[in-house]
């Protein structure tokens, strides 16, 4: 399954979300979801159905990552490993393949995968919580697109900067090593 961004030519409405396997079919389905939008905005009579954008000819559709690609890969030694820090949106642990930069929290530039504790960037090899040796990854011969390739400034794929690129990050071509 594919994630698509559609973006309204108003640019105060947020963009919406469709998961489908073709532009087409998320186009399908992102007309019927907007169409039953105003629909029910007409049936609950909202003063505002005419601000409400319609699809035109300039709402954009682009590909962009998986929700589910966000942390990936991800080991299974234990369900610790895996939860979510509550304020800090994301696991305790994760693969790091690149450098930041520290002023934005971008990535950039490639290097060796290795586990850290995101909250401190301390690299680790063995899990925290039951001791068990963190997997060993490898990188995919086809990483799951679109994924991010870019410098400090601008991801190549989706031309947009770092801090708007929505493309599945660089970890996400890892899979743990079988
Ligand atoms: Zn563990
Ligand atoms: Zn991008």
């Amino acid at each position: 399954m594919k994630r698509w961004r559609f973006e309204f030519h108003a640019s105060y409405e947020e963009p919406q979300y469709v998961d489908a396997e073709t532009e087409e079919q998320a186009w399908a389905v992102f007309r019927k979801n907007w169409d039953g939008y105003i629909e029910s905005a007409k049936a609950a009579e909202r003063d505002n159905i005419d601000e409400i954008p319609r699809i035109d000819d300039k709402t954009k559709i682009r590909e962009v990552g998986l929700e589910a690609l966000k942390w990936s890969p991800r080991p299974t030694c234990c369900d610790q490993i895996n939860k979510i820090e509550r304020f800090r949106d994301g696991p305790i642990i994760s693969l790091n393949v690149s450098r930041y930069n520290e002023t934005t929290g971008d990535y950039f530039s490639l290097i060796d995968p290795h586990w850290v504790i995101r909250k401190t960037g301390d690299e680790i090899s063995f899990c925290p919580f039951c001791g068990t040796k963190l997997p060993e990854v490898e990188r995919m011969e086809e990483p799951p697109q679109p994924l991010w390739d870019g410098d400090d400034d601008y991801c190549g794929t989706c031309d947009e900067r770092n801090m708007c690129c929505e493309c599945n990050p660089p970890w996400a071509a890892y899979r743990i090593k079988k």
